[in-house]
């Protein structure tokens, strides 16, 4: 399982060792909820727009043995890229008419940021949204979505 936790990776990366991860209060499975969620070691992930691998802390149920893995307020599940930098370049894109490939973000992956953004307005927020795809984009994370979601 993946908590949303609200942790910063530049104060995790800043605070080095000394940072204090929070801490799950007790197991989130159906019908656990035991208190004993201890300490599981550490994973390293690499998040684009940051200079080394960010070490997340791991927790594990002495219990239902379920993991627990952390991931920053930056991202959303299952995304490597800050919700920021996503956000900036599909502006970009949009505005410039050309991709900002710096930072090892791939244009392959913004192609694909944005053709979900497209289809995920027609899905979510209707055919005839028509206030523009950056518009479209905060409506539908102020609607719960991800705006760049691919759908299936
Ligand atoms: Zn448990």
């Amino acid at each position: 399982m993946s908590l949303f936790l609200m942790v910063c990776i530049k104060e995790i990366l800043e605070g080095g060792r000394a940072y204090v991860f929070p801490r799950p209060a007790r197991c989130l499975k159906g019908g656990c909820g035991s208190e004993r969620v201890w300490g599981h070691g550490y994973v390293g992930i690499w998040y684009y727009g940051y200079e080394s691998l960010v070490y997340m802390k791991r927790y594990r149920c002495a219990d239902c043995g379920c993991v627990y893995t952390i991931r920053p307020a930056e991202c959303w599940p299952r995304h490597r890229t800050p919700i920021m930098i996503i956000m900036k370049r599909i502006s970009h894109r949009l505005q410039e008419g050309v991709w900002d490939i710096s930072r090892g973000v791939t244009r392959q992956a913004q192609g694909s940021w944005l053709r979900a953004l497209k289809k995920n307005i027609k899905i979510y927020l209707g055919m005839d949204f028509d206030l523009g795809l950056m518009e479209g984009f905060h409506e539908l994370i102020s609607s719960g979505w991800i705006p760049v979601q691919r759908t299936g």
